[in-house]
């Protein structure tokens, strides 16, 4: 009887462990030119903690592209979703041009649900590499049309004018909804869908800064999961806060603490829906480190510290990986940009 329980019970206790790391869901997190020191001036800001403390596997990306040592968002972007290192500037394909499948089309074709809510265009480099496969990220007109070559069922960010004032004449806010998706045009629409397909187009360029987009970031991806959620096989969602790059940039400290504390309030309320879903992997990194930045020197107590920038463009240090949940113990050590699509896709049990 015991020896049968034993049998029973070894035949069983691997197949147990391997249901509880498996996730159901997915929400990627992207901080667009996020290095360590972006992160750190937040939390110095924000009182000495951010969510980010939730977080207790963490690991390094080495962010190098296929031609250089300093990577774009381009080849970032496409690193993270598509698994290849591929030339600065250019979206889901390799150096030469052929097209490699994201792991946000893998997971459509799987029958799970999938989103990308995005703070900037979505024909941006970022979200453009999860869903297109173009030469150059600067063909925003035609990564839109990519948008109507996918099933990605949740869209949120700005970039309106690439669909609707473009150079064919093509209105594709109306082939969007042709092709059955909802479309809103601000965070209020948004917030009414509750299922279906959304196309939200915020905003006709890029979505504002922080503070004037408010809790665009945030409120959109409570409402992309409220979405995404219906579907028992589970959702991919990239969401991007893609304006810490852009106060990088600028070398302008201030910024980045403000988009920095947006991201991180949008990673608590992903935390907090994944603690309770417990289905839920969440993870968050950078696609690279944007303006070498550095705080010499700081006081905790005041809140204060100053900030020292090396440079007005990205710089090719490691960036942080953070992740929460079943399977969260694989994104942990230094691992390549280019590992995060085949770690997920083995996961999600997915077939390639
Ligand atoms: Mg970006
Ligand atoms: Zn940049």
């Amino acid at each position: 009887m015991l020896k049968n329980r034993i049998f029973l019970l070894s035949i069983l206790f691997p197949f147990l462990l391997s249901a509880q790391k498996s996730p159901k869901n997915v929400v990627f997190i992207i901080g667009d030119g996020m290095g360590l020191a972006h992160i750190y001036a937040g939390m110095v800001a924000n009182g000495n903690h951010l969510q980010f403390e939730r977080f207790k596997n963490i690991g390094f990306s080495k962010t190098y592209s296929a031609n250089n040592f300093t990577t774009d968002s381009g080849a970032g972007g496409t690193a993270i979703a598509c698994g290849v290192k591929t030339n600065n500037g250019m979206i889901g394909t390799t150096p030469d041009s052929v097209a490699v499948p994201s792991i946000l089309e893998i997971a459509d074709k799987n029958m799970l649900s999938t989103g990308i809510v995005v703070a900037c265009d979505v024909t941006h480099a970022t979200p453009a590499s999860f869903i297109s496969h173009q030469p150059s990220r600067k063909m925003n007109e035609d990564i839109a049309l990519d948008f109507l070559k996918t099933d990605v069922d949740v869209v949120i960010g700005g970039g309106r004018k690439n669909f609707e004032n473009r150079e064919d004449k093509r209105n594709l806010i109306n082939e969007l909804k042709t092709n059955g998706y909802n479309y809103a045009a601000s965070l209020e629409e948004v917030k009414k869908i509750k299922s279906g397909k959304l196309a939200g187009l915020l905003y006709d360029g890029h979505n504002p800064p922080m503070p004037e987009r408010g809790d665009m970031l945030p409120e959109s991806t409570l409402a992309a999961i409220d979405i995404l959620d219906n579907n028992k096989k589970g959702f991919f969602l990239m969401i991007e806060g893609s304006q810490i790059d852009w106060a990088a940039h600028d070398n302008k400290a201030d910024q980045i603490v403000k988009e920095v504390l947006d991201l991180d309030k949008t990673i608590g309320k992903v935390l907090d829906f994944a603690e309770k879903n417990k289905n839920t992997l969440v993870i968050v990194t950078a696609d690279h480190e944007t303006g070498g930045l550095t705080l010499p020197k700081g006081n905790i107590s005041k809140k204060e510290f100053s900030a020292s920038f090396s440079t007005k463009d990205h710089s090719g240090v490691l960036v942080p990986v953070f992740a929460f949940g079943p399977g969260a113990e694989n994104f942990t050590g230094f691992m390549e940009n280019t590992s995060f699509k085949n770690k997920l896709i083995k996961l999600l049990k997915l077939k390639n």
